[in-house]
């Protein structure tokens, strides 16, 4: 046992060869669910000038008495006018839109449904020559002032932040077309072994479909990667060789291939490994997935995982899901809960993530095993809440033990 790894002492060690990635600039609509590379400062407030919030009259609010105030109107004042020449003097008023601009003088605004001059909005009714207001309003009354949302040099959004539809629509009020985004890393996925066959060709005895180009694929893009699935690379020398040329050509930031690795076994994925690049072997002190091969092809970063399905996504949760959200200048939002073992469990003394559902209890979270933890049984990724994990060194767990879980997606 004393030669096997420990996952957190490999992860760590994986993550400390990656740095954020570049910023790249995209337009506003492509920055949906990316990640801010600098902070934006507003050049300009929003309001960038007052405007009124109703349809009404824009007025001096000190002319104005208890009841009925005959004031003379002098302008008609539409949104999208420009800030209006004439300057309201005392005992007059300007008809005004919603969005329009407070002409100067006036410094509120009276609904026209408190006034005896109401227009319905979208008819043209020609401008009254005076109007009366029933009532008073205060001053600043139905003014958006200058920098109500925004003042100008203000620090509206702040670099690491995930453009969602609020930032967009803050970003396109602010009037800019382009945004400063972090790249999105760049993965290569290769899936070896003679026995795969490609989704949508007939199933034939002895073979299987390539789940892991698929599963591998999806994860890398929920961690907001941009993923390449290569050509299933066979079991030779020449083809294996191809496959991993071929990825590099793609100048990844990162290359994933899954199965071939597994420790003690002579496979041409070695081999071809051992020629491109330069990579460590390792056996993790991990179930499911002990067998990781990590360095570089090419000088690209590169991660050999399992090949059981299940062993290839925990494996890649555990060392390239961090990889990828550091890569992306996203923050690892990776979650932990302790939770209650619902039933006794058996491990086998490695460092165990095992597929589990979580349920509320009172203030507690139980979790059970999602049943066989056959790494091959990849329905259970579906089932699965949670991966708990059973520390190195322990073999038996009573029902009722407190242990750690990894979420894999949120529970309520
Ligand atoms: P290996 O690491 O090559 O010994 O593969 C371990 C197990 O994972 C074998 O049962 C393989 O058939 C299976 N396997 C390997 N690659 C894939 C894949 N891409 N999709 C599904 N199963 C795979
Ligand atoms: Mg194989």
């Amino acid at each position: 046992m004393s030669d096997l790894m420990n996952v957190d002492l490999a992860s760590a060690r994986i993550l400390a060869d990656f740095e954020r990635l570049s910023a790249e600039g995209v337009s506003l609509l492509d920055g949906l669910g990316r990640v801010l590379a600098e902070d934006i400062i507003a050049y300009h407030a929003i309001p960038s000038f007052a405007n009124s919030s109703m349809d009404g009259y824009a007025v001096r609010a000190a002319d104005l008495g208890a009841t009925n105030t005959l004031l003379r109107v002098v302008d008609d004042i539409a949104a999208g006018a420009p800030i209006p020449q004439r300057r309201i003097a005392p005992g007059e008023a300007a008809r005004i839109m919603t969005g329009a601009p407070i002409p100067h003088g006036a410094d509120a605004v009276v609904p026209m449904e408190q006034t005896d001059q109401p227009w319905r909005s979208g008819e043209h009714t020609a401008l009254p020559a005076y109007v009366t207001i029933k009532g008073s309003v205060k001053a600043g009354a139905f003014i958006r002032p200058v920098g109500e949302d925004i003042k100008a040099g203000q620090v509206v959004l702040t670099a690491g932040t995930v453009l969602t539809p609020a930032e967009i629509g803050v970003l396109a009020a602010l009037g800019m077309a382009a945004v400063p985004v972090i790249r999105r890393p760049r993965v290569a996925i290769i899936s070896t072994g003679d026995e795969l066959i490609e989704v949508g060709e007939p199933l034939s005895p002895g073979k299987i479909y390539d789940a892991n180009g698929y599963s591998l694929y999806a994860l890398s893009v929920v961690c907001g990667a941009e993923a390449i699935r290569l050509p299933i690379a066979r079991d030779t020398l020449d083809d294996t060789r191809a496959r991993f040329r071929e990825a590099v050509e793609h100048r990844p930031d990162v290359i994933l291939s899954s199965a071939g690795v597994s420790v003690g076994t002579f496979d041409v994925v070695k081999t071809v490994l051992n020629e491109m690049g330069k990579i460590g072997f390792w056996k993790v002190n991990l179930r499911p997935g002990k067998p990781l091969a990590y360095g570089t092809i090419s000088g690209i970063p590169f991660f050999g995982l399992p090949g059981n399905p299940v062993s290839a996504m925990v494996t890649f949760e555990l060392f390239v899901r961090p990889v990828l959200l550091k890569l992306g200048g996203r923050p690892d939002d990776t979650q932990t809960l302790r939770v209650t073992a619902g039933e006794a469990i058996q491990s086998d003394g490695r460092r165990s993530y095992l597929r589990a559902m979580l349920r509320r209890d009172g203030d507690q979270w139980v979790a059970t095993l999602t049943g066989t933890q056959s790494s091959g049984a990849l329905t259970s990724m579906i089932l699965a809440d949670a991966l708990v994990i059973i520390p190195e060194g322990i073999t038996t767990v009573a029902a009722g033990t407190m242990l750690d879980a990894r979420l894999l997606r949120p529970v309520r």
